[in-house]
């Protein structure tokens, strides 16, 4: 036995019973003190999240405040405190002086609009964009509100409101100009950007009007080719800070958005007359501005103008300067033009529809579509015009009347031919692949494309890539878009000619070609234009007009195409003078593909 084992069998039952208790009390002292330091080291780890927490709550530059049912400011931000004023020892406190909000021209004190809008509890967030919130008597300021409840536990009784409000004048007020012109030291495109919610949410505090007015310096290229970079660059600080001082006297903003340009953000316009009045100021001073002996220049600067709410919606503000400013520029120097939605509604939409073509053409959603060209004999098809086709996704289709005309305008036309140009050479070579009948495929070129003098060449290569006959392509032409002179167009064609391709002149007769012009130009096919054969069968001048041309064109050893052939009565008198092939709804109408190659079987 062991001395334990001599102990123990020699304890009585009292003794038993005493180290039974000290065991249990030991315990428990044990469990206590663990349980109570697990405890503390959750407290502390729910105080160091609820620091962090407010910590990102301060941090935040939106004002944001928790309130209980009775009001009490259970939390408030640093954003909040500055907002509202709040004192050191605003916790628990009932929000005293509750401010206003200005909803739907009426103002409501922000608590009860709270409960208004509590219609259950929920976590779904509502949102008030540009409302205006009174912090003084005197000071209303543009806001987002933003606003929810919150309850905690099972009873509904008890929630919390919780308010972030977006102080719309932050940008401006502590204003941060971050991003600046290297040249002249003023905010630039890029800050107007960051600045331009603010300026707009402007709107919702002023009866008055508020302006953007674009500003360029007309004739600076001209300026810095003759004076050199530095000493035109001296010519914009200087302009940059006369607006400057312009802009402390009338408390606007100016920014250099590039190179000539100048941007001035204008609040309190009592109308469109005083945004015109200060651009004309600024053009007056101009004519004193530069002076340099022996360069005869002096400078004018031009503006394109938008007003709210005259111009349009706000976000489109921006924009319309640039829209105001590209149509005065058609008018020459010196100008101020307003952009009123009344006069720019064309631009508007061809701007549009501009913005879309580049897209159109990457996704695919201009086709070429084919219609027959039939000869007279035989009613054979023997050739097909192509026509382009835009499936717009929201406008559906548009008319190629109404794009290529915008088109020609903006250049695009020219992406756009070589589009249709390599379209249909592939077709070609497919038909040839399958076998399908050979017949010769019209392309309509307009004259941008010629003007730019690299219109054979670009041919040429394609022809040389795809592996056509030229022979199997043909281009029709519109006569009399003098864009370069009739000896230069002659020289382009006959380049063309070379390649063995063939040329049409199109819409003959609409024109004011001149016969020495006609005998020139190397076409080998005449097309009689559609609006000549419309009354064709009732009005005889139309019919002595056209069996008059078919017999000059014939003369001059070309063949005749009539198009906009619609019934058989129209086939039967033109056939009778002498045409030699048609083309119109009466036989088919411009079809896709597939749908036209079925003729060629
Ligand atoms: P265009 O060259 O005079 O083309 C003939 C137009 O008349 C086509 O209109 C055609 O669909 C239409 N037409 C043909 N037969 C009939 C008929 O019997 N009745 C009626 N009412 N119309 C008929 P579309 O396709 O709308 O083209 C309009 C114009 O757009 C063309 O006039 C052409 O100047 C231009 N265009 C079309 N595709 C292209 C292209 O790929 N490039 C260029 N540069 N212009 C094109
Ligand atoms: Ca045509
Ligand atoms: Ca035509």
């Amino acid at each position: 036995m062991d001395k334990f084992e001599q102990m123990i069998s020699h304890m009585t039952q009292r003794e038993y019973l005493f180290i039974g208790l000290s065991l249990l009390l030991i315990g428990f002292f044990f469990y206590k003190y663990f349980s109570v330091k697990r405890r503390n080291r959750h407290k502390e780890n729910m105080l160091k999240h609820l620091r962090i927490l407010q910590k990102s709550f301060d941090i935040s530059k939106d004002a944001m405040l928790i309130l209980s049912t009775k009001n009490e400011v259970i939390y408030a931000n640093k954003s909040m405190i500055k907002l509202f004023n709040l004192d050191e020892n605003y916790l628990l406190k009932v929000l005293k002086n509750i401010p206003e909000i200005k909803v739907r021209n009426t103002w409501v004190v922000l608590d009860t609009f709270i409960g208004k809008n509590r219609t259950r509890l929920t976590d779904t967030l509502l949102t008030f964009p540009h409302i205006l919130l009174k912090v003084s008597d005197d000071d209303e300021i543009p806001i987002n509100l933003s606003m929810d409840t919150i309850s905690i536990g099972k009873s509904y009784t008890t929630y919390y409101k919780v308010i972030s409000i977006e102080d719309l004048r932050k940008e401006e007020g502590f204003l941060t100009i971050e991003s600046r012109h290297e040249l002249t030291d003023l905010p630039d495109m890029k800050q107007v950007f960051k600045d331009l919610p603010a300026f707009y949410s402007k709107v919702h505090l002023e009866k008055n009007k508020i302006a953007l007015i674009l500003l360029k310096l007309d004739n600076f290229t001209r300026l810095r080719s003759i004076v050199g970079y530095e000493e035109s660059n001296e010519v914009l600080k200087k302009f940059a800070k006369y607006l400057t001082g312009i802009a402390e006297d009338l408390n606007l903003s100016v920014y250099h958005t590039f190179d000539n340009h100048f941007l001035l953000t204008v609040t309190k316009l009592k109308s469109i007359d005083a945004a015109r009045k200060l651009v004309e100021d600024i053009q007056l001073e101009l004519v004193t501005f530069y002076k340099k002996e022996d360069v005869n220049l002096h400078l004018t600067v031009s503006a394109g103008i938008s007003i709210y709410p005259d111009s349009g919606p706000i976000r489109k503000l921006f924009d319309y300067t640039y829209k105001a400013l590209a149509k005065g520029e058609d008018q020459g120097d010196n100008r101020i033009t307003v952009f009123l939605p009344e006069e720019f509604a064309e631009t508007y939409d061809e701007l549009t529809l501009h913005n879309y073509m580049q897209r159109g053409l990457d996704k695919g959603e201009f086709e070429v579509y084919y219609q027959p060209i039939i000869r007279v004999e035989n009613e054979e098809v023997i050739g097909a015009e192509a026509l382009i086709r835009w499936k717009h996704p929201q406008y559906g289709m548009i008319p190629p009347d109404v794009f290529i005309p915008l088109m020609e305008k903006t250049g695009f036309i020219i992406k756009l031919g070589q589009f249709v140009l390599e379209e249909v050479l592939k077709q070609q070579k497919r038909w040839e692949l399958f076998k399908f009948k050979q017949i010769e495929v019209s392309i309509n070129v307009s004259m941008v494309e010629i003007a730019t003098g690299e219109f054979a060449e670009y041919v040429e290569e394609k022809l040389i890539e795809h592996q056509v006959n030229p022979e199997i392509i043909k281009f029709e032409i519109t006569e009399g878009v003098a864009m370069i002179s009739e000896s230069e167009t002659v020289k382009y064609f006959i380049a063309l000619k070379k390649l063995g391709v063939g040329i049409s002149l199109d819409d003959f007769g609409t024109g004011y070609t001149s016969f020495g012009y006609l005998k020139k130009f190397p076409a080998d096919t005449l097309k009689i234009d559609k609006s000549l054969v419309d009354y064709i069968l009732t009005n005889e001048d139309d019919q002595r007009i056209v069996k008059a041309m078919i017999e000059l064109g014939h003369t001059l050893g070309m063949k005749i195409i009539v198009e906009g052939i619609e019934n058989k009565k129209m086939v039967e008198i033109i056939a009778s003078y002498g045409c030699d092939y048609m083309q119109g709804y009466y036989f088919d109408k411009p079809l896709p593909v597939f749908e036209f190659q079925k003729l060629l079987r």
